[in-house]
């Protein structure tokens, strides 16, 4: 099974959440930051790391020469990374996504492969745990297709053995974090009861229901704003979303939390609601994937 921990907002204690949800994980799980925009899982997990990988992504590049100025490659670039000046391709290297359709289309072979550093994709293991990160070069702004190298490395180790998955996604609704519950089976989203918080989880609910997935809730630093907190369980229980987890606002949880501490060994009750949290993972995929 994979898990996807997304939040409609950065701050939500998603990552927490993630690592806390990794650790007491009772099958082999592979934990993967695929917010390579700013990945910390590591930082409560604190794997031993392999060497970076270098992850790059396949560019055009143009052969003006050869160039007939047919204008085929401009008009099958979705990202419009090519552009006609004039008669003249101009490449933006920087908005290219590495599909190769332009090279595809090109009739007399005046576009080759060259390639563009996207950023680092890093293997470890925190006791039984594997992990998986992937971390975008600094000045990059193309993530998803480093996105992609890291979840091609989690299938081949899938492939090779089954295991699960437990996936800290970037946050917010746009591409990278549709991009990075896409494959999940399951996306549990940590929502934060406070005005801006229920705002942008509902926002979240709005964009990942049509990937047609069973999502479930976990509310972080719960009785911070009980009004919100209301209207935030009132939301999921008219979306039959179910709450699988309710982590207080607690100052012993924020110094943990300051110190990189995983918020599952902070006390024998707060073990109890993420062991309770995953088994409801469980059972509510279970539930979902009858009625599919
Ligand atoms: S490889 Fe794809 S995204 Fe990049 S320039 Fe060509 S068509 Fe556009
Ligand atoms: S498709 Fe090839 S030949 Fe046509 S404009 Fe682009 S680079 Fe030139």
């Amino acid at each position: 099974m994979i898990v996807s921990i997304a939040s409609g907002k950065g701050g939500t204690g998603k990552t927490t959440v993630s690592a806390s949800l990794a650790s007491i994980w009772d099958a082999p799980v592979v934990a993967v930051d695929l917010d390579v925009e700013e990945p910390n899982l590591h930082l409560f997990l604190r794997p031993e790391l392999s060497p970076p990988e270098v992850v790059n992504i396949e560019i055009p590049v143009l052969n003006e020469a050869a160039c007939s100025r047919c204008g085929a490659c401009a008009e099958v670039c979705q990202f419009k990374a090519i552009a006609m000046l004039g008669d003249t391709p101009l490449v933006f290297p920087e908005m290219c996504h590495g599909c190769g359709g332009c090279l595809r289309v090109c009739p007399t072979e005046a576009l080759s492969p060259g390639t563009r550093e996207l950023g680092s994709l890093m293997r470890g293991r925190a006791g039984r745990i594997e992990f998986l990160m992937g971390r975008l070069r600094v000045g990059e702004a193309m993530s998803p297709p480093l996105m992609r190298a890291v979840k091609a490395a989690l299938s081949a180790l899938i492939a090779g053995a089954p295991r699960d998955a437990v996936v800290d996604a970037p946050p917010g609704v746009s591409c990278p974090a549709v991009s990075a519950v896409i494959d999940a089976d399951i996306v549990l989203l940590v929502a934060e009861p406070t005005p801006f918080g229920v705002h942008d989880f509902r926002l979240a609910v709005e964009a990942f229901t049509p990937l047609g997935k069973p999502l479930a809730v976990a509310v972080n630093r719960a009785g911070i704003a009980p009004a919100e907190e209301a209207g935030l369980r009132t939301f999921c229980r008219g979306r039959r979303l179910p709450i699988l987890a309710t982590i207080p606002y607690d100052r012993a949880i924020a110094e943990g939390y300051a110190r990189g501490r995983l918020v599952a060994d902070l006390s024998p009750g707060l073990r109890a609601t993420f062991t309770a949290l995953r088994d409801g993972l469980r059972a509510h995929y279970a539930k979902e994937a009858v009625h599919a």
